[in-house]
């Protein structure tokens, strides 16, 4: 009998120094969700490996940091001209190995590059503060300065723009970095630390690993890094945090979501309907920021869900949405199905009722009403395609479903009231909130964070908390004697 022959699989290499290495031991599988097949093997970095790419950031480090900011800038503006003529190669990248489609990737691709843009401006962003005549002949300024090695951890649902959230301004600031992109989408960063090399970034200043639990693990205990900002599910981001904070490193831990939309009955509801559906299964439902909970308040309620049940089963696989990420993560979405039924939710569109795709990871639409707090489709984050509809009496109700929720990610209200959208965003305990806006996520020159269980840590990131993340601050007195200064006496100085 002939045997079968052998299919070579490329290899997604690690970035270390400026270059790609691929040394042999332990390697993960790359799928492409649509197919359902194994396409690429990625390294998976032991500790040695991580050793070597920490010592090489640390070694790039002193001479990144002293590099006059405008020439750091410069290296910045042209990293940006390339990932704009590539945005395509990437998002092709995305939909081979997340599942996404090209028009929802070229969208992911174009917010991380927005990023890079608001890099770019960091001379400005790094300016101090100075005060002449603290006190006598005594001036005081203040002066940023970057951290050293940080890591960056990330998931698997925004393969470039979470990445890009991270190292542009971490070493736009002046530090060396080290990332770890989700081992089920590993080439797009890889191929981002090529084109800033090809941007005249020095050998060291990325570098990029791949693996699971173990490499990061590495990471955590690293006495070279000094700052960690991970991205991922709430237990990982608890976990990194504590493990990180009590090696002694800054962290910033991003988490998982449940985000709510409130439809108020005064809403525009075919306008509010169209928005959510996008929200909730654009995507396939894989955004931390989808809308997965719509609480639809008093004679909202039946119009509504009328309404989504018609666009939920118009939405064409395939084309509006792609196979979720991999086989494990479609069969744990879709037992949330039975569950809800279960629980006596009403299951107004059933995914198991519609046709896929035979090959790929690919799951339709689900849409559940009547679902009430205690159900576990809703204390969960299903991250698929499945929308769940509560019902509340009052935006009061609302509010406090809301705030109840260790959840705090994101949230929306749809409304014709000005006072009533006011007084949400007043009350509302969520750190990003949208009005008749259904994924409020800030532009770059804004922070991106969540609060409760959705974030660990206390800086967001992008925008000027990335800034301060990535900075720290040092406060420089000086006095500079003279014939007339007095000498500085024995008691504790007032300078007044
Ligand atoms: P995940 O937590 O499983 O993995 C994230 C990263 O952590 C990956 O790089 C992974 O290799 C690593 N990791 C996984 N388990 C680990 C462990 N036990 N110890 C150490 N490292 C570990 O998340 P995911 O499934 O890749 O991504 C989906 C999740 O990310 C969802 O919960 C989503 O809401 C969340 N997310 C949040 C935001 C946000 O901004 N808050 C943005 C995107 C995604």
């Amino acid at each position: 009998m002939n045997k079968p022959a052998e299919i070579k699989l490329e290899t997604v290499p690690v970035w270390i120094n400026g270059k790609a290495l691929a040394p042999s031991g332990r390697h993960g599988e790359v799928f492409n969700p649509a197919t359902g097949q194994v396409t690429k093997k990625v390294v998976f970095a032991d500790p040695g490996l991580v050793d070597a790419a920490v010592k090489a950031a640390a070694e790039a480090f002193p001479a990144w940091r002293d590099t006059p900011v405008l020439r750091r800038a410069r290296v910045m503006q042209k990293f940006l001209q390339l990932l704009q003529a590539q945005q395509k190669e990437l998002a092709k990248i995305i939909t081979e190995e997340h599942g996404k489609t090209l028009d929802d990737a070229m969208g992911s691709v174009q917010r991380g590059i927005e990023v890079v843009e608001f890099a770019c401006g960091i001379p400005q962003l790094l300016k101090g503060e100075y005060s002449e005549n603290v006190g006598t002949q005594v001036d005081t300024h203040a002066l940023r300065q970057p951290v050293g090695v940080c890591a960056g951890i990330t998931p698997f649902n925004f393969p470039v723009m979470v990445p890009l959230w991270m190292f542009p301004l971490a070493i736009a600031c002046g530090n060396t970095f080290i990332l770890k992109p989700s081992e089920k989408v590993p080439s797009a960063s890889v191929r981002m630390a090529e084109l800033f090399k090809q941007a005249g970034l020095p050998d060291g200043v990325l570098n990029v690993i791949h693996g699971d639990k173990a490499a990061v693990d590495a990471l955590l205990s690293h006495a070279g890094i000094k700052a960690v900002s991970f991205v991922g599910s709430t237990p990982t981001a608890r976990y990194i945090y504590e493990t990180a904070a009590k090696a002694g490193k800054r962290v910033q831990a991003l988490g998982g979501a449940k985000n709510h939309a409130v439809v108020l009955p005064d809403a525009d509801l075919e306008f509010a309907a169209e928005a959510l559906i996008g929200a909730a299964y654009g995507s396939a439902g894989e955004r931390c920021m989808a809308i997965s909970a719509v609480v639809a308040v008093g004679a909202a309620g039946d119009p509504l869900v009328k309404l989504l049940e018609k666009k939920a089963r118009q939405i064409k696989l395939g084309v509006d949405m792609g196979p979720l990420v991999t086989r494990q993560h479609r069969d744990k979405v879709a037992s949330y199905i039975d569950v809800g039924v279960k629980e006596g939710a009403r299951l107004v569109v059933d995914a198991r009722q519609q046709q896929t795709p035979q090959e790929g990871f690919y799951l339709g639409t689900s849409l559940f009403d009547h679902v009430t707090p205690g159900m576990e489709i809703y204390k969960n984050e299903i991250f698929g395609p499945i929308l769940i509809v509560l019902r509340a009496s009052t935006i009061d109700e609302a509010i406090s479903i809301i705030n109840k929720n260790p959840y705090a990610n994101g949230t929306a209200i749809f409304t014709e009231s000005g006072g009533a959208a006011r007084r949400f965003q007043n009350e509302v305990q969520v750190g990003m909130v949208g009005i008749n806006v259904p994924i409020p996520v800030p532009v770059a020159f804004y922070s991106f964070g969540g609060w409760k269980s959705s974030l660990f840590g206390d800086l967001h990131v992008h925008g000027t908390e990335a800034v301060k993340f990535y900075t720290r601050t040092k406060v420089v007195t000086t006095r500079w004697p003279h014939q007339d200064t007095p000498a500085p006496g024995f008691d504790m100085p007032t300078l007044g």
